[in-house]
């Protein structure tokens, strides 16, 4: 159970770890982002609606980032637009900032629907830009990767979240990092291998080198492709970084910001809130 100090922080809910296809016990990429009451959703890939149900209403949900438009980082934004319109009990459209290119396979999953605007408001983002979402200032860097793709830094009263989404290593997600308490950072690839795709995805020991460079509080490894394991990608980036080293999971809450780490469980009494 959360402490009411706790539950006041920044708090990060991992609805999704899953590199890239889901694995047994994870769905694809989608995080929470709770600070004063505000929900901001951040990625919404397969299998993760299902988890975020398990926390909260949707309808609760302020607005929603969307990185890019892989599958795994989007896909459930189909799920999620049906349940909002046909159970949902918003009485405004849900906001969600993505790269162009989101919208156009958001309609391209949905043909012959003409709902989809009367439920959910699109706004086109990019690298370089910033949002002010409820207490939230977020601030879009450019990832390294096939698609348009933003990394984001989420910061408020006085703590910092940074995000990689999917990048290759490139020196924007140490400036997007830099001095976060917390670093969301990909390891698609548990450990280093030797051949691979250029401009795609990181390995644990880059993450670590990036979490170095900014100087960062703790590092949250996550899209760790299986069959690697999230316990050898920890192990690999703490032979580059010397803080604290943390694997997502699906269901665990981080408080931003502070060393109290709750384990996996929903809030006492809240469930569906
Ligand atoms: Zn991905
Ligand atoms: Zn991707």
């Amino acid at each position: 159970m959360l402490t009411r100090n706790a539950v006041r922080a920044m708090r990060l809910t991992v609805l999704g770890s899953a590199g890239s296809y889901p694995a047994p016990g994870r769905a694809c990429s989608s995080y929470m982002v709770e600070d004063q009451g505000y929900r901001l959703l951040v990625d919404c890939g397969n299998g993760s609606l299902a988890n975020l149900m398990q926390r909260v209403r949707v309808d609760s949900i302020a607005a929603a980032v969307i990185t890019h438009r892989h599958v795994d980082h989007m896909a459930d934004l189909v799920g999620l637009y049906h349940l909002l319109r046909f159970h949902g009990e918003r009485e405004e459209r849900l906001p969600v900032y993505a790269p162009p290119d989101v919208l156009e396979v958001m309609e391209a999953l949905l043909p012959g629907d003409d709902a989809l605007h009367d439920v959910c408001q699109f706004e086109t983002v990019h690298a370089g830009d910033r949002l002010s979402l409820g207490p939230l200032d977020v601030s879009l860097f450019a990832a390294d990767h096939p698609v348009e793709t933003v990394a984001m830094r989420v910061e408020s009263t006085g703590v910092r979240l940074a995000y990689s989404a999917d990048s290759g290593p490139t020196p924007e997600l140490a400036r997007c990092a830099a001095g976060a308490d917390l670093f969301l950072c990909e390891s698609t690839w548990a450990v280093p291998i030797g051949s691979r795709p250029a401009h795609l995805h990181l390995d644990a020991r880059e993450a670590g080198e990036i979490a170095t460079n900014a100087g960062v509080g703790s590092l949250v490894l996550t899209h760790v492709a299986y069959p690697g394991t999230g316990a050898r990608a920890v192990l690999e980036a703490r032979a580059t970084f010397g803080g604290t080293v943390i694997e997502a999971c699906d269901l665990d809450d981080h408080v931003v910001g502070s060393p109290f780490r709750p384990q996996a469980a929903p809030e006492a009494g809240t469930p569906g809130a």
